[in-house]
């Protein structure tokens, strides 16, 4: 055991010290709780912005904030509890600046035995530490937003081993933890795989990117066999000189944003009322079915339809009856067209059917049983029951439009001329002065 008996003075331990080349301290020890800086030396002045004469004899209380004092302290009572050299790292508010330490406490002893002094040697780490500071930060950032966040989360080393996961990817595909921890990947993509609608497209994309270190994948969607949709986007991660070092994986569940935008696109092109399609999606596909005859050569033709004194029925029965009677118009007229015609409701009572890769005479003929069809109908309302006719002007693709809405204004002007040669007719563009009355069969 080293001895000191004689009590040095601040100035010699101060000389003493600077023979040392690194920082250096001596601590008087007072008390259990009260320590003394006795000296410090030239580079720890150079280091902490301290001076020597401002500080020899002071108490670490005076010197240092509460918080800063009594982490140091608890150090220094380490050392003399233990009557052993004790080396700790520590991070001082000092004058010049914060300041990160490695330290070396060794402990001198009075004749007693008991610890009176402490030596102090100290390597400034301060860089280094703040890089571990900075990493440390780093990964608290990171913890926190894998925790959180609503993605699944998988990273995978370079070997496609395992790395790291949130508890977000465990809820998403249903993996237990177990499997995770074993970081078998067959055994993470085989649990996957079992759970989705199409694994071998999976497996393959999943294969081609290991191999495309390079490849970055965005919004990718997945349909699993329980219903939900899961949108994928990965990237690659690189390390200095672009050293590949893995692969990240977001998994995202889109199912019920998807379910409302397709619910929104549903309700954008249907008509609330009867439930069919909207004036929007008739111009669409005439726009659509124009270009497409244009290229191919095919006919297509379209019926614009009208029910007739409809105000009447409205102002005998009411606008719930009318209503009734819309839907059950579109209900009926429903069942005589193909899947492929459009059926739309363009506003208020009139309607549009358009048939692609039909010509006049096919649509003509179309319209005759939709007008004959609407004559059966019996609708009852509070004023009694009460039938229904409707107009129907038929016009078809002409060598000469050169636009779609050339078609629509054909046989738009066809359906007033049924409605002005008496209503509960159809009228083709190819005679028009000349449309058939058709008694009502009701
Ligand atoms: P025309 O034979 O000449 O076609 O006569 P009309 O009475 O059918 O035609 P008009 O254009 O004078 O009246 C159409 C009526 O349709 C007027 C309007 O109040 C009614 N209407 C428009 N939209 C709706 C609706 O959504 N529900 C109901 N119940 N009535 C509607
Ligand atoms: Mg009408
Ligand atoms: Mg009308």
């Amino acid at each position: 055991m080293k001895e000191i008996t004689t009590n040095h003075d601040p100035a010699e331990l101060r000389q003493m010290l600077d023979y040392l080349g690194i920082a250096a301290f001596v601590i008087d020890v007072v008390a259990n709780d009260e320590f003394r800086q006795a000296a410090i030396n030239a580079r720890h002045e150079k280091i902490s912005g301290m001076n020597h004469a401002e500080v020899a004899g002071r108490s670490v209380d005076e010197l240092l904030s509460p918080e800063m004092a009594a982490r140091v302290k608890a150090n220094y009572r380490r050392c003399v509890e233990s009557k052993a050299t004790t080396d700790y790292r520590e991070a001082l508010e000092l004058p010049a600046g914060l300041t990160f330490w490695q330290t070396t406490l060794m402990p001198f002893f009075d004749q007693n035995g008991q610890v009176m002094r402490l030596l102090g040697t100290a390597h400034e780490i301060s860089d280094q530490a703040n890089l571990e500071l900075e990493a440390r930060y780093q990964s608290t950032v990171m913890s926190a937003y894998l925790d959180e966040s609503s993605d699944g989360i998988l990273v995978v080393d370079s070997q496609n081993r395992i790395k790291t996961w949130n508890r977000r990817f465990l809820e998403l595909w249903d993996i237990p933890e177990a499997v995770m921890k074993a970081r078998d990947g067959e055994a993470a993509l085989a649990a996957v795989t079992a759970q989705l609608e199409d694994p071998d497209t999976f497996v393959k994309r999943v294969k081609e990117l290991y191999i495309a270190l390079d490849e970055e994948e965005h919004g990718v969607r997945i349909r699993m066999r329980d219903g939900r949709i899961l949108e994928r986007y990965s990237r690659g991660l690189h390390g200095p000189e672009h050293a590949y070092w893995g692969r990240i994986w977001f998994y995202r569940d889109i199912t019920e944003s998807q379910r409302m935008t397709e619910e929104l696109l549903r309700m954008s092109r249907t008509d609330p009322l009867t439930g069919i399609a909207n004036r929007r999606v008739l111009m669409e596909v005439l726009e659509d079915e124009y270009n497409r005859a244009k290229r191919y050569g095919h006919h297509f033709s379209i019926l614009i339809l009208d029910l007739d004194h409809f105000k009447q029925i409205n102002d005998r029965h009411g606008h719930t009856t009318g209503d009734a009677v819309l839907r059950e118009f579109s209900r009926i007229v429903a069942l005589e067209i193909r899947a492929s015609d459009c059926f739309a409701r363009l506003g208020g009572e009139e309607f549009a059917i358009l048939l692609p890769q039909s010509d006049l005479h096919s649509a003509r003929e179309l319209a005759e049983r939709v007008r004959r069809v609407v004559t059966t109908l019996t609708v009852s309302g509070p004023q009694g029951t009460f039938g229904l006719t409707v107009s129907i002007g038929v016009a078809s693709l002409a060598a000469n439009d050169d636009n779609p809405e050339a078609l629509f204004n054909r046989a738009d002007r066809c359906l007033y001329a049924a409605k002005s040669k008496g209503r509960n007719r159809v009228c083709p563009e190819s005679d028009t002065d000349d449309c058939e009355r058709v008694t009502p069969e009701l």
